[in-house]
C-alpha cells in the first residue's frame, strides 16, 4: 500500500526549513567553531572567529540572515519506492521542480525575514535575476520504504566556486591532490569550515559523493580518540591535520584552523582511473534534513542558546585604531599596518562588480562619476535588504578578487584611498596599493549580521537601477576591519590571487 504525502506539506516544510537554516548554524558547527576559537594563538584570526561566534550567537536571536549571500538552494531528495504524492486541494500533483520552486520563493520573499535572491536565469546572457531564488538545484534517488527524506542546502557563491575536480591515476596519491588544492582556493571560501572529498564513481558522482559528505555533523574530535577504523577515516584524519599545517586560517589570516572537519565518501570506479572532487562549506554552513512520512509538514527545533553561553553582544577589543572616515587623509593610511585593527566611522561607499564596471566605462568615456571619490573608502558589498528597525540588512563583504582588475583605474584616477572586502588580493592590485600609498582592510566574511548592527544609516547614491549592487552610502559606527595589505603592499594573506578570479558573496 502507498503511503501518501501531500506536496504542499512538502512546499511548507522546505519553505519553513529555507527560513530556518538561514539564521541556525547547527549546533555541531557553533561547537566546533568554539573549539577553534578558543585554541587559536593568532590574534588577527582569533578576532575573526570571534565576530564569527557573536554573528552566529545574533543571527539566531534575530532571526535574521548569518550572511548577506544567502545563497543558491540546492535540495536532495531520496523518496521511497512506496511514497504516493497526491495534492490536498485534490488536484493532479505537479512535477517536483515545480513544488520545491514555490517553496524557494516562499521562503526568499518572505517579508519578515527577506533573503537574498542571487540566482540568475542565463549565465551567457543579460544575465538577469530571477527576483525570488529559483529555481532550486534539485538532485533525487530511488530508495527503500515509504518515506521521503529531504536534505536541504544554501550554498553561497564562494562556497561552491571553490570545488575541485580531477581524474587521477592510481598510483597518484589523493592526499597531496587535496593539499595541493588547498591554496589556490585562496579565503573567498571563507574559512574556517568544512571540506568534502568524493573519491571513485564517475566524474559527476565525485562531486555529489563530496557535495553530500558535507551533510554529516563534524566529529573529527570523536574520530582523533577513537582511532581510524578504515582506509577513508585513516584519510580524513591525515587530511584535517595536514591542512591546518597549511597555516591558511580562519578568514585567510593564518593561524591554527582552517578547516573544521575533512568528510570523505566513496564509491566503486573503473580500475583504470580515481576520480577525485573536493567541494568546501564556508563559515556560513547552512544545511538541514528532514522526513516527510504522510503525517503532516516537519517542524525543527532550533539550537538551544546554551551553545552560545559566553559569547558577547558585540565585537569590542581595547587595541584597535579608531578612524575616522570622513576626515580620511592618504597620512593617516600611510601609518596603518598589516594585521592592525581599525574601527571605522563615518561615511563609506559601497560598490561592487557591475558599479565599478560602470564607473570604469565613465573613466574610459571621460565622463563624470556619479560619486566623488577622493578621499573615500569602497565596500565591496552587496546587503540584504533590511526590514523594520534596520539601516541594512546583513551586510559582509564580498571577495575583493574580483574587483582586481579595477583597482589601478580607481586609485589612480579618483584619489580613492581605501578598500573594504574579503579575501586576498592579487599581485596586481597589491603593486597599485603600494603605488598609490592606498590600502585594503578587511571585514569577516560570514559575519554579515554582526557587521550590519555597525552601519547606522544607508542610502542609495548612484546607479539604482543595480539594486543590492547600487552604490550607496553607509555611515557606520565603529566597523572592524583589519588591514589586509598596508600602504607599502604588505599583504597580510600568505594566499595571493591567482587567476581565474575567486568569487562569492
Ligand atoms: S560570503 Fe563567505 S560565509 Fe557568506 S556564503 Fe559566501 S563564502 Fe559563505
Amino acid at each position: 500500500m502507498a503511503r501518501r504525502i501531500e506536496q504542499e506539506d512538502l512546499t511548507a516544510s522546505l519553505a519553513e526549513a529555507l527560513q530556518f537554516i538561514s539564521h541556525q548554524h547547527p549546533p555541531d558547527f557553533v561547537r566546533a567553531l568554539r573549539r577553534a576559537h578558543a585554541a587559536e594563538i593568532h590574534a588577527p584570526t582569533k578576532a575573526a572567529m570571534e565576530q564569527l561566534l557573536i554573528n552566529s550567537r545574533l543571527a539566531a536571536l534575530g532571526r535574521r540572515p548569518i550572511c548577506q549571500d544567502t545563497g543558491v538552494v540546492q535540495v536532495f531528495l531520496r523518496i521511497g519506492v512506496g511514497v504516493q504524492f497526491s495534492r490536498r486541494d485534490g488536484a493532479t500533483p505537479l512535477g517536483l521542480q515545480q513544488v520545491i520552486d514555490e517553496a524557494v520563493r516562499r521562503a526568499y520573499t518572505d517579508p519578515v525575514n527577506p533573503l537574498r535572491a542571487s540566482m540568475i536565469r542565463d549565465p551567457l546572457g543579460m544575465r538577469a535575476n530571477t527576483r525570488d531564488n529559483t529555481p532550486a538545484i534539485v538532485f533525487s534517488e530511488i530508495v527503500d520504504g515509504d518515506e521521503l527524506e529531504v536534505t536541504v542546502a544554501a550554498k553561497g557563491g564562494g562556497g561552491d566556486v571553490k570545488a575541485r575536480f580531477a581524474t587521477l591515476n592510481p598510483s597518484d596519491s589523493v592526499l597531496d591532490w587535496v593539499l595541493a588544492q588547498l591554496p589556490g582556493m585562496g579565503a573567498g571560501w571563507c574559512p574556517p569550515g568544512v571540506v568534502g572529498i568524493g573519491i571513485g564513481g564517475s566524474p559527476e558522482q565525485a562531486m555529489l559523493l563530496a557535495k553530500r559528505s558535507l551533510f554529516d555533523p563534524i566529529d573529527i574530535d570523536r574520530l582523533r580518540s577513537a582511532g581510524p577504523a578504515n582506509a577513508e577515516q585513516a584519510l580524513r584524519l591525515e587530511l584535517h591535520s595536514r591542512i591546518n599545517d597549511l597555516g591558511i586560517g580562519a578568514q585567510g589570516l593564518g593561524g591554527l584552523s582552517t578547516v573544521l572537519d575533512v568528510k570523505v565518501a566513496t564509491a566503486p570506479c573503473h580500475a583504470a582511473t580515481i576520480p577525485v572532487a573536493l567541494v568546501p562549506n564556508c563559515a556560513a554552513t547552512r544545511y538541514l534534513r528532514f522526513v516527510l512520512d504522510g503525517s503532516g509538514p516537519a517542524s525543527f527545533e532550533p539550537t538551544p542558546l546554551s551553545e552560545w553561553d559566553g559569547i558577547a553582544d558585540r565585537f569590542d577589543t581595547a587595541d584597535a585604531t579608531h578612524v575616522d572616515l570622513d576626515k580620511l587623509e592618504s597620512a593617516e593610511v600611510a601609518t596603518w599596518r598589516t594585521g592592525q585593527t581599525l574601527l571605522l566611522s563615518g561615511r563609506v561607499l559601497t560598490a561592487r562588480d557591475a558599479a565599478h564596471k560602470r564607473l570604469v566605462d565613465l573613466l574610459d568615456r571621460k565622463q563624470p562619476l556619479p560619486v566623488d571619490l577622493r578621499g573615500r573608502a569602497i565596500y565591496y558589498v552587496g546587503p540584504v535588504d533590511a526590514v523594520a528597525g534596520e539601516a541594512v540588512g546583513p551586510a559582509g563583504p564580498t571577495t575583493a578578487t574580483r574587483m582586481d582588475k579595477f583597482v589601478e583605474r580607481l586609485l589612480g584616477e579618483t584619489g580613492l584611498l581605501a578598500m573594504i572586502g574579503k579575501a586576498e588580493r592579487g599581485p596586481a592590485a597589491i603593486q597599485s596599493i603600494r603605488r598609490h600609498r592606498a590600502a585594503y582592510l578587511v571585514a569577516v566574511g560570514g559575519a554579515a549580521y554582526l557587521l550590519s548592527k555597525a552601519i547606522r544609516r544607508a542610502r542609495v547614491l548612484a546607479f539604482e537601477e543595480l539594486g543590492m549592487e547600487a552604490i550607496h552610502e553607509f555611515e557606520l559606527a565603529d566597523f572592524p576591519v583589519t588591514v589586509a595589505v598596508d600602504s607599502r603592499g604588505t599583504s597580510i594573506h600568505r594566499i595571493t590571487a591567482k587567476p581565474p578570479a575567486s568569487i562569492g558573496g
